[in-house]
């Protein structure tokens, strides 16, 4: 069920539009930015407290939505842009001939080769490229976590272009979701994602029995999670006008 929607305003006179969803959730209520606007989902007991929690949550919606709409419009990307891969900030090259890509460590440069220099096309390139090295490195997550001697059984592991969340995970069906753009985050934040979620196949909900778990099978849990908040933003919204579709990796 879908409640009119509302809006908050900000300093600088831009209205934040804001969905109303009601429908029964783990969590009393939950809180959702993206680029359209926040997304309040609301368990059906209360509903007619929705104002009020809008109200209680207005400044940090405004905080956020406003820090989002800065890292997407900053995310025009040029010849020379710093552009993040696996937690490092590489400088973006962008030269024109036959499709080619070239990561050059040493020098901390993304070199892109391609036929059409419309800055369109380069997003199209660098998305599927970037796609591709997520799903390798969530291969070797899965390789090292779920198969042979590692700790968790699962039936699928499936990397998705998702807009708000990090990962997921489907305990009956045994299926775990990732987001591909872990890969601009630094390979043990990525890892810590990938563990989040196997981690509730065995507690499902955010307890301190979870994190007490959490914590052991991903030591420093709480400081990766916190880089997460912290820096999660613009990685969320990278090259996200455009969605790829799922691909099963395991
Ligand atoms: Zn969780």
């Amino acid at each position: 069920m879908k409640l009119p929607a509302a809006t908050l305003s900000t300093d600088n006179g831009l209205d934040i539009p804001v969905e109303i969803n009601v429908r029964h959730i783990r969590s009393r209520y939950r809180i959702t930015i993206s680029e359209k606007g926040a997304r309040l989902t609301i368990s059906p007991s209360l509903v007619t407290e929705s104002e009020k929690i809008l109200r209680k949550h207005a400044g940090w919606i405004r905080k956020h939505y406003q820090s989002m709409r800065n890292s997407v419009l900053d995310s025009n990307l040029v010849d020379g842009s710093v552009i993040f891969f696996k937690g490092e900030r590489l400088t973006l090259g962008i030269s024109e001939g036959d499709n080619a890509v070239s990561y050059d460590a040493g020098r901390d440069v993304l070199q892109f080769c391609v036929p059409d220099k419309d800055p369109e096309n380069v997003r199209d390139r660098l998305r599927l490229w970037y796609f591709s090295q997520s799903a390798n490195f969530a291969k070797i997550l899965g390789a090292r976590w779920c198969c042979g001697s590692g700790k968790f059984r699962i039936d699928r592991l499936v990397l998705k272009d998702m807009g708000t969340r990090w990962g997921t995970c489907c305990s009956r069906q045994r299926i775990i979701t990732l987001n591909w753009r872990l890969i601009l985050a630094p390979d043990e934040i990525y890892e810590y994602v990938l563990l989040h979620e196997l981690a509730h196949l065995k507690v499902p909900r955010h307890g301190k029995d979870f994190w007490d778990y959490l914590e052991t099978i991903s030591p420093g849990a709480s400081v990766k999670r916190s880089w997460l908040n912290k820096n999660g933003y613009p990685i969320l919204h990278f090259l996200s006008e455009r969605r790829l579709s799922p691909e099963r990796i395991m």
